[in-house]
């Protein structure tokens, strides 16, 4: 059984998508490589405008970040707004930093407009301080989010106790516009109202090969190919094969496990107002409840690795920390999931040939960041308008340091989970 069998999304998923496998050749408008928020998002948006469309995924939709992550559907990037600008300048900032405080509404009005079976909870998030220290970032973060009219509220100790359940922090940054949602779900929805719109989606079906040929790109499958005008390459951390324009990130992983439904009782005292959380630790722990009353608790880590003893040991140590009430459930079921990092943490567009655009790097936060960039890609290409995109598309993008960065996070990440839970 591999790590991913033991999903709980997987387990809990009632969105389906239609498969029509592929077989000859087809031509489309706009071709969409992985099936993902990125590609569903643009599959969908394009479908709408009235262009044909062929979305390929090499596995299941939602195989890939889209299917595995904590469910966060945040407002904005990892970055504060003004580190953001720093990176962009302030025209290209402002506008991403827009675009992105939009983006969870733009994510529970699709889910709401297309009926996505994905349990929306609209509650908000919490970024908890696991430290004084990460108080004062969370009061810096506060301080810059307000200055763009962002309606962020930093609630002090004894309120992060009420809203969480936990005694551990020290304050909290809450942020109304944001929410959680059964992320394999939401994907699986988009794939689902995009085939609606009239996009086909066809999965089990790995493109091996991209080629620009007489004003038009042809993708090879195992069973067909297709050809089309324009191309979203949406594969980011998942991406497989197509060694030319394979994206460069730093990978870092996370895993989650969760605990069974609690009873009432418990569910009363953790998380009463639904919101999902995260802490300010530099190796950070995520937690959340599921529609059933599971809570879902994660961290950075590999499970794939000789460290997933070790992670897990850590999770129950925490678990106990943060909800001592907690203590006795079991937690044996985890899954983990591939984050493609970018060093300055701002997402890449690559224009990757003519018409052809390739997006990467949401850094962990690609909910939001990805519909957004999915969709105004789609939009870019179809009405042949760069000045659509939500960052400027470079030819190419490199890493560097990437294998001893990897390396870095993993083994940093096992070391802090096996020196001690509260970091
Ligand atoms: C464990 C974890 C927790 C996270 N938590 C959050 C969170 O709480 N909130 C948040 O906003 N973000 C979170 N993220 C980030 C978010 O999940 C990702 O940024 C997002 O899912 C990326 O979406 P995507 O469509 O770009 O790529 P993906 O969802 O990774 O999809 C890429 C797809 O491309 C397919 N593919 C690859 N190569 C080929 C090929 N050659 N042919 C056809 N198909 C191909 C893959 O099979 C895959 O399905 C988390 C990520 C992880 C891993």
């Amino acid at each position: 059984m591999s790590d991913h069998d033991q999903s709980l999304w997987l387990k809990t998923c009632r969105e389906h998508v239609e498969d029509r496998p592929l077989s000859g050749d087809l031509t489309v408008d706009l071709a969409v490589i992985g099936g993902g928020y990125t590609g569903c998002s643009a599959a969908l948006t394009a479908a709408q405008a009235g262009a044909s469309v062929c979305l390929l995924e090499a596995q299941g939709i939602g195989h890939g970040g889209s299917g595995r992550n904590v469910g966060l559907a945040n407002a904005g990037l990892w970055l504060p707004p003004e580190d953001i600008r720093a990176h962009l300048g302030k025209r290209a900032g402002d506008r991403l930093i827009d675009l992105l405080a939009a983006a969870p509404a733009d994510v529970f009005d699709l889910i709401e407009r297309h009926g996505i079976d994905c349990d929306p909870v609209r509650n908000g998030t919490l970024h908890c301080a696991h430290s004084a220290s990460g108080l004062q970032d969370l009061q810096r973060r506060h301080a810059q989010l307000s200055a763009t009219g962002a309606p962020v509220k930093l609630l002090p100790a004894d309120q992060a106790t009420q809203r969480t359940g936990s005694a551990a922090f020290h304050g909290a940054l809450f942020d109304p516009r944001a929410g959680t949602i059964h992320p394999l779900g939401y994907v699986r929805g988009l794939a689902r109202a995009a085939a609606e719109a009239g996009a086909r989606i066809v999965t089990q079906c790995p493109v091996q090969s991209m080629k620009y040929d007489n004003g038009q790109w042809v993708l090879k499958t195992p069973h067909g190919s297709v050809r089309a005008k324009s191309v979203i390459q949406a594969t980011n951390a998942y991406h497989q094969g197509l060694q030319d324009t394979a994206p460069d990130y730093v990978p870092v992983y996370y895993f989650q496990f969760f605990t069974a439904p609690l009873s009432d009782n418990l569910r009363a005292s953790i998380l009463p107002g639904g919101e999902g959380c995260w802490d300010t630790g530099l190796v950070m722990t995520s937690f959340r409840m599921d529609a059933e009353g599971r809570l879902i608790i994660g961290g950075m880590g590999d499970l794939g690795q000789a460290g997933r003893a070790v992670h897990a040991a850590w999770c129950r140590r925490k678990l106990a920390e943060l909800f001592p009430q907690l203590a006795d459930q079991p937690l044996t079921e985890g899954w983990h999931g591939r984050i493609a990092m970018t060093s300055d943490h701002i997402p890449k567009i690559t224009q990757i040939g003519p018409n052809a655009l390739s997006a990467h790097g949401y850094s962990g936060r690609g909910i939001g960041p990805g519909t957004v960039f999915g969709r105004l890609m789609a939009e870019s290409l179809l009405q042949d308008d760069p000045s659509l995109l939500p960052v400027p598309a470079v030819p190419e993008y490199r890493e560097s340091w990437t294998a001893l960065r990897r390396a870095y996070f993993e083994t940093g990440a096992t070391l802090m989970h096996l020196i001690k839970a509260r970091f």
